[in-house]
């Protein structure tokens, strides 16, 4: 297909005129019909965890193929691979976290949770904060805080709150008012920035005075990607939802909301079908990502992390870098000015590597390679990097 093609008939979402006609992915590579590769950096935005077309993926995805794709909408009928998933997924996540709702989205999961949480409560305020993405639905981008996204959209949500993110003064705002506050361990979108040392478990804190539950939003840092399972471990914070999606479908769209019992019995009755879906947590998407699940483990790819990002950091030193900000293999790499983050992007792809910017600022990079990259395509990686910097 031409790129001509494309924007004919595709509705893209800016001028950017795509030129990679992906004939496969294989591992940390891209390949086009010509056989030339790229080193992805991106990861379909921090999706394919354990590389692209893992053996164990593709097989789990062929043999459910082949057995069924829908018999039933969601929780009608046991589907083996989501109760299988789901069963997983809270041993790994330990206490309060028993139950899982499986959707398709990560913005679908974010809908669900504040929905969760205002009839939990019975409060109505939405507190999230400034710099945030948690998705492109209404709801979802109500309480996103990147305004240059939701120009034009509004009216949004009312009773949302937009708090400056790492301020410890702004938590004076979540009062017994307050059904959740939605957080990004790291925003991701918003430019990989880091909570400050004590934020979060000061937010907790403030959260569980008020009676507002916390809601983690590891959409992004989930899987692995910041060096432990979940980024909220590091971060020292007990989340009351903690909502995952990208990694969590080993490529194939899949979102979840996970939570305690006695919260998630709200969409189970008064009345019953409290939140409902008919493809979320399909058997194809679940046992895609459970097998992702798997191999993320018996390979222990979250071990690997801090060794590979230690390399990242040594290697990337360059005088057109102005900060390297993240944790693990989910970083920024932020310029003095957007033109350089644009020029280091388009010359790194034509020396073989795929790199993207971020939403709410223009002069960086998003640096999210698949955990399984080798040290050798890492110091590969960097080269491209570093050459595409120039002089
Ligand atoms: N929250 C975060 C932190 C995200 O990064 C994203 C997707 N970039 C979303 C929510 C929305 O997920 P989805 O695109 O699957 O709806």
């Amino acid at each position: 297909m031409s790129n001509q093609q494309a924007l004919q008939h595709l509705a893209l979402t800016s001028d950017f005129v795509p030129e990679l006609d992906v004939a496969r992915a294989e591992g940390v590579f891209v390949f086009d019909q010509k056989g030339r590769r790229w080193i992805d950096f991106i990861s379909g935005i921090c999706v394919n965890n354990v590389g692209h077309s893992h053996p164990r993926v593709v097989k789990a995805i062929q043999d459910q193929a082949a057995r069924y794709l829908h018999p039933h909408v969601y929780g009608e009928v046991i589907m083996t691979p989501q109760v299988a998933y789901a069963e997983r997924l809270s041993r790994f996540l330990g206490e309060g976290m028993e139950q899982v709702y499986f959707t398709n989205s990560g913005s679908e999961a974010v809908e669900a949770a504040l929905k969760v949480a205002k009839k939990f409560t019975g409060r109505r305020q939405l507190i999230s904060f400034e710099g945030a993405y948690h998705g492109s639905t209404h709801g979802s981008m109500s309480v996103s805080g990147i305004p240059s996204a939701k120009e034009g959209y509004g009216p949004f949500l009312p009773e949302t709150l937009l708090i400056p993110y790492n301020d410890f003064d702004a938590l004076g705002q979540i009062t017994t008012e307050t059904a959740c506050v939605l957080v990004e361990v790291i925003q991701g979108g918003g430019g990989a920035v880091m909570p400050s040392p004590g934020y979060l478990p000061t937010l907790a804190a403030r959260c569980r005075e008020a009676g507002a539950l916390l809601l983690v939003d590891e959409i992004q840092t989930g899987f692995g990607r910041t060096g432990t399972l979940f980024a909220h471990q590091w971060a020292g914070i007990q989340p009351d939802i903690l909502i995952l999606a990208k990694a969590l479908g080993g490529g194939l769209p899949l979102g979840a909301f996970v939570s305690r019992r006695e919260i998630m019995d709200i969409i189970r009755r008064n009345p019953a079908l409290g939140h409902i879906t008919t493809f979320g947590g399909g058997p194809l998407a679940a046992a895609a990502g459970l097998a992702a699940f798997e191999v993320l483990i018996e390979e222990q790819l979250t071990e690997r992390v801090p060794e590979l990002e230690e390399i990242l950091l040594e290697r990337l030193r360059h005088p057109a870098i102005a900060e390297l900000r993240g944790k693990g293999l989910l970083y920024g790499l932020l310029f003095h000015d957007k033109e350089t983050a644009y020029r280091t992007q388009a010359r790194a792809y034509e020396l073989g590597l795929l790199s993207l910017g971020f939403l709410s600022i223009e002069h960086g990079l998003r640096l999210c390679p698949p955990l399984t990259i080798s040290h050798g395509e890492m110091h590969m990686a960097c080269d491209i990097l570093l050459e595409a910097m120039g002089e």
